[in-house]
């Protein structure tokens, strides 16, 4: 059952329309003019209101329109109560974003109907934002991992780019790849290497900041976005994460097995990186030298004299 407020001056067309709404179940407000409205409007969020167009104080154009204005209550269906006859009072009212409109004195069957139809579509409307909301999770998510996906790790690393950019601030990424991952596919299957992938996924999810942000790059490759982060801290935080995986063994249901990665840095300010792009070309050459050194380490783009400080 829903929530009706009941905008009205006269105490008779409130009562009466009281009377009818609390018939079917439902809970109703009243208010006696436009702004005493507005404000049950914002602490109640009713599921829908019943306005009079002529009241004291502030009449009901008025406060369709600061309704509408109003992040909070904009979305909340509004029904006008008019006595008039005019056409032009309706529309002026429709245009102000009012939904439908229910001539007084009211037909109880119209008005519960007008009710009906308004309270279906609200439900409708909510059920399929939420629909969106949970397709627009799963259209960033990697489904194996459910870590961010590679489109929407590009995205956000432009958008986070531009920020660093403007205030100056550092921001380092890193990339990782998994060492010699074709041979746990060819010897073990798909399957085992499905669990490689997703126990890392785990990994990285546990070894980040819930500031910092992850994302599966493509194939056996994870990028990492670390904020306020300068190239020895990231190169910390690279090497912490090549040890933990090379300490953690992953487990099919048959077989432990030995996982190490090669990790690349690049991090921002830097000479060569102007463009978000850059910094993950930057970190994709050092993710390279990586494994042209022997794999299983940790290179920064540009910072051969960075020491790693445990
Ligand atoms: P390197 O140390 O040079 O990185 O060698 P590598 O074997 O890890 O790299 P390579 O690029 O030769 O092989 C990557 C393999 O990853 C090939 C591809 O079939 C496999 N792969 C990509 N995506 C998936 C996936 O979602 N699941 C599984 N099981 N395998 C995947
Ligand atoms: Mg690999
Ligand atoms: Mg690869």
């Amino acid at each position: 059952m829903a929530k009706i407020l009941v905008v009205d001056d006269s105490r008779l067309i409130s009562h009466v329309a009281k009377t009818i709404l609390t018939q079917q179940g439902h809970e109703v407000i009243l208010a006696q003019d436009g702004l005493a409205g507005l404000q049950a409007a914002k602490s109640e969020y009713p599921d829908l209101i019943l306005l009079d167009l002529i009241m004291p104080v502030m009449d009901g154009y008025q406060m369709c329109q600061n309704l509408k204005e109003e992040d909070s209550t904009k979305e909340i269906p509004v029904i006008m109560l008019t006595s008039k006859a005019e056409p032009a009072d309706k529309v002026k009212g429709l245009k102000l974003g009012a939904l439908d409109y229910v001539t007084k004195p009211f037909d109880e069957g119209e008005l519960l109907t007008r009710v009906n139809i308004q309270l279906r579509l609200k439900q409708l409307y909510e059920a399929l934002q939420e629909k969106n909301r949970q397709l627009q999770k799963l259209a960033n998510r990697d489904g194996l991992t459910d870590l961010y996906n590679h489109r929407y790790f590009h995205e956000q690393l432009s958008k986070d780019f531009l920020r660093a950019q403007r205030y100056h601030e550092s921001l380092s990424c890193i990339l990782l790849d998994i060492d010699y991952f074709k041979k746990f596919n060819d010897t073990y299957g798909h399957q085992t290497g499905d669990i490689v992938l997703r126990d890392l996924g785990q990994v990285i999810k546990d070894s980040i900041r819930d500031s910092d942000f992850a994302a599966r790059y493509g194939g056996e490759e994870f990028a990492i976005v670390l904020y306020h982060t300068d190239g020895p801290a990231a190169l910390q935080v690279a090497e912490r994460l090549r040890q933990m995986v090379e300490h953690c063994d992953v487990r099919d249901r048959d077989n432990v097995l030995h996982v190490t990665i090669s990790l690349g840095i690049a991090t921002f300010p830097h000479q060569q990186i102007r463009y978000y792009k850059q910094i993950v070309e930057c970190a994709d050459k050092a993710l390279y030298k990586a494994k042209r050194n022997g794999r299983n380490r940790v290179e920064g783009y540009g910072t051969e004299k960075l020491k790693i400080v445990n």
